[in-house]
């Protein structure tokens, strides 16, 4: 049997650091609770590339301990947070599950993760993901594959889907993502769970592994968007270790006052309608379309002409910028070194056998869209698109107040459906390439699921620094859509079948 803390407990985040403040519960109880869980069924999931139940039971002491002297402050007193292995963690491995950086420990905490610790959270094993956060179905991954725990034989989607399957699975009520192209809100949404993309420099990129600077960010996955908010609230706001921090005063855009659906004006592009989407995701989201005007939101026929643009445009600054970020991989600073007599050679011969194919495909794309004959062609080009596709959603929000979308254009797809095919693949970003090109944020809320249990999500974007309010819009979405939010008791399917 399964440690059991009581189903308000599992389903709410917020609940759990209400109860270990007020003593109904000791933060050991709750990670006993969540160790026997992932125990019990990560084997199934694959959830996890590094758990260390010793030093989350140790966590979960040190907070007791506090709180017996009295010291109950902290919005995530006991709660456990799982971290997406692309965020540095003191004495935790830190891997981007690459061979790359395999036996890498930082020796320091990314700041989002140093503030989890200071809000009282546990930092609970970190999570799979592909290779480098380079995908969007944790396939890339060098370790492991990760399992949808609503179906076993397929993926969680990705590049965060260790995180997603872990929330959905119940192993902790909290996780952390990095989102550059969609990578929290693409596998929230096939995994039925919460994630936001925040504004661009609103959460520290400070210890999360570079992978494109210009669209990395770190985001909260949660079971539901009250939780989304609290993560949200501890782990963002300026960070000096940043340059790319927004200044903005974190605490008054927190508190910013919350609006309701009632006359609210959601923008619905046409051309979201005109890529080919399933028909049972389609379906969900216009029912949850239909939700909200019953609430009294208006919604607002939006054309947004550059959405086919946004994959191309996306792909080029991406692989340009990763194969800069990556460079440092090379086997003198970090992880292991392949044997060569010259140095060179002992450049070329680590990250030949350090890094995966997708990784590579990525570099020689990058360095290619660089070069100097074609960087006119590609690179720039890109960068120019960018700025119309910024232009076009800021007069897109002169016209509505969010725009209401699909998040992935599929449902969750089984083992290797996309993985030979890199552009099948990278069709499934479509609907989420484009907020962080324009810097914008975005969240996946599940609006709903296919007679076969398979989650469906839907997406809302906003202005720049619109976070908040957008998660208020989400919150009555949420309740309007009445579905059960707990996590599955445990995961569905077979998982030798997969
Ligand atoms: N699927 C996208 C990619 O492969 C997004 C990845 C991400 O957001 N980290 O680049």
């Amino acid at each position: 049997m399964d440690a059991k803390l009581p189903a308000e407990l599992v389903r709410s985040a917020r609940a759990i650091a209400d109860a270990v403040r007020a003593r109904k519960v000791t933060a050991r109880e709750v990670a006993d609770h969540y160790v026997e869980r992932v125990t019990r069924h990560d084997g199934a999931v694959k959830a996890f590339l590094h758990f260390d139940a010793a030093d989350i039971r140790a966590q979960a002491d040190a907070i007791d301990r506090r709180v017996a002297a009295g010291e109950t402050a902290g919005a995530l007193l006991g709660v456990p947070v799982a971290i997406k292995d692309n965020l540095c963690t003191t004495g935790q491995p830190t891997t981007c599950a690459s061979k790359i950086l395999a036996g890498y420990v930082p020796p320091y905490d990314a700041t989002v993760v140093a503030r989890i610790r200071a809000a009282g959270g546990i930092v609970f094993g970190k999570t799979n993901l592909d290779e480098f956060a380079m995908g969007a179905s944790t396939e890339n991954s060098s370790f492991q594959k990760t399992r949808n725990p609503n179906d076993l034989a397929r993926v969680p989607g990705g590049s965060s889907g260790g995180s997603a399957a872990a929330v959905a699975a119940g192993f902790a009520p909290l996780a952390l993502g990095s989102d550059t192209g969609g990578s929290v809100r693409q596998p929230a949404s096939l995994c039925g769970v919460v994630g936001l993309r925040p504004t661009y420099g609103l959460a520290s990129r400070y210890g999360l592994i570079a992978f494109a600077s210009s669209l990395d960010q770190v985001g909260p996955l949660a079971l539901n968007v009250e939780d989304a908010t609290l993560l949200m609230e501890v782990i963002g706001g300026h960070d000096a270790r940043d340059s790319t921090s927004r200044t903005d005063d974190f605490a008054k855009l927190a508190r910013a006052p919350a609006p309701t659906l009632a006359g609210m004006r959601l923008g619905v592009p046409a051309e979201y309608k005109s890529e080919g989407v399933e028909p049972a995701v389609r379906a969900a989201v216009e029912k949850c379309e239909q939700l909200a005007v019953k609430a009294g939101a208006r919604l607002v026929p939006l054309s947004l002409p550059l959405t086919p643009y946004a994959i191309p445009t996306y792909y080029l600054v991406v692989t340009s910028e990763a194969s800069s970020n990556l460079a440092r991989f090379e086997g003198v600073r970090y992880g292991p070194r392949a044997h060569e007599k010259e140095l060179v050679a002992m450049y070329g011969a680590t990250r030949a056998q350090g890094f995966g194919d997708e990784v590579k495909r990525r570099i020689m794309l990058g360095t290619f869209a660089l070069s100097a004959g074609y960087f006119d062609a590609y690179y720039k080009k890109a960068l120019q698109v960018r700025r119309k596709i910024m232009d076009e959603f800021a007069d897109a929000f002169t016209k509505c107040d969010f725009v209401l979308g699909f998040t992935a254009p599929t449902l969750v797809f089984p083992f290797g459906e996309k993985v030979s095919d890199p552009v099948q693949m990278y069709l499934c970003d479509i609907f989420t390439a484009a907020a962080p090109l324009a810097g914008l944020p975005a969240l996946s809320i599940p609006c709903g699921k296919t007679a076969a249990g398979l989650p469906i999500g839907v997406q809302l974007q906003g202005p720049a620094c619109s976070d908040f309010r957008m998660l208020r819009v989400a919150r009555e979405l949420e309740r309007l859509l009445a579905l059960d939010l707990s996590p599955l008791e445990s995961p569905v399917g077979d998982a030798h079948g997969a």
